[in-house]
């Protein structure tokens, strides 16, 4: 039974559930069930693929519909609990089809964003990401492991030679990173994979090594 104060909690907290960021409706969870079995059928049965430096890359689902859609609204539309639900999603693939031994429990290192365009949008999305994911598989979270020192324009419609020319020397290692420690690359999207490729260089130039990556969506073709 309810006593007055915890019906009072509990009427407060179903007023104050805020709605499906996908549809708009009401939800149990940050995502609705209905949004939820729609993400579902973007996952792939099999995410494993091989990433650039023949480095082993899990990624979540398709690039495409439900999960294209949840992304868009994460990063442009002001809903930074979306993060939540990919993060765990990508949490769990990854504890069932771990690469590696999952005792290893490599740091995990979101990509950054340019300052400036992290303040414009008020969060680095993958950042939000590699933390569910973390609270998820239990690995520890270093957000400042890699800076992003170039401010690039959107990467897309580039060809791959003007992506690899704008990630020239765009990231840098955080002082604060042990480089002893194994690491594993997250971002949100993986489209051609230069981005995670100068990430990954940078490290790698300063001793660091890359165990593996992972992203939420990749597209299914990629040139
Ligand atoms: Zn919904």
């Amino acid at each position: 039974m309810y006593n007055w104060k915890q019906l009072g909690e509990h009427l407060l907290s179903i007023f104050l559930q805020p709605n499906c960021p996908l549809c708009g409706r009401s939800a149990e969870a940050v995502v609705c069930g209905n949004c939820n079995r729609q993400l579902e059928q973007c996952r792939f049965s099999e995410g494993k693929f091989q990433g650039k430096r023949k480095i082993p890359l899990l990624v979540w689902g398709k690039y495409e519909g439900s999960l294209k859609r949840a992304i868009a609204v994460l990063k442009y539309e002001q809903k930074p609990e979306m993060a939540r639900p990919l993060g765990e999603k990508l949490g769990e693939t990854w504890l069932q089809r771990a690469t590696f031994p999952v005792s290893l429990k490599p740091v995990v290192i979101p990509i950054p964003l340019h300052p400036e365009k992290e303040k414009q949008r008020g969060y680095n999305q993958a950042q939000l990401i590699a933390r569910s994911f973390c609270q998820v598989t239990g690995f520890p979270l270093h957000t400042q492991g890699l800076k992003r020192i170039k401010n690039t324009e959107a990467l897309f419609g580039l060809t791959p030679q003007q992506r690899q020319k704008q990630l020239d020397r765009a990231f840098a290692v955080g002082e604060s990173l042990n480089l002893q420690q194994p690491i594993l690359l997250l971002d949100d999207i993986y489209t051609t994979g230069t981005t995670i490729q100068a990430a990954q260089m940078t490290l790698h130039q300063a001793g660091g090594k890359v165990l593996a990556v992972t992203a939420v969506a990749k597209p299914e073709k990629t040139r």
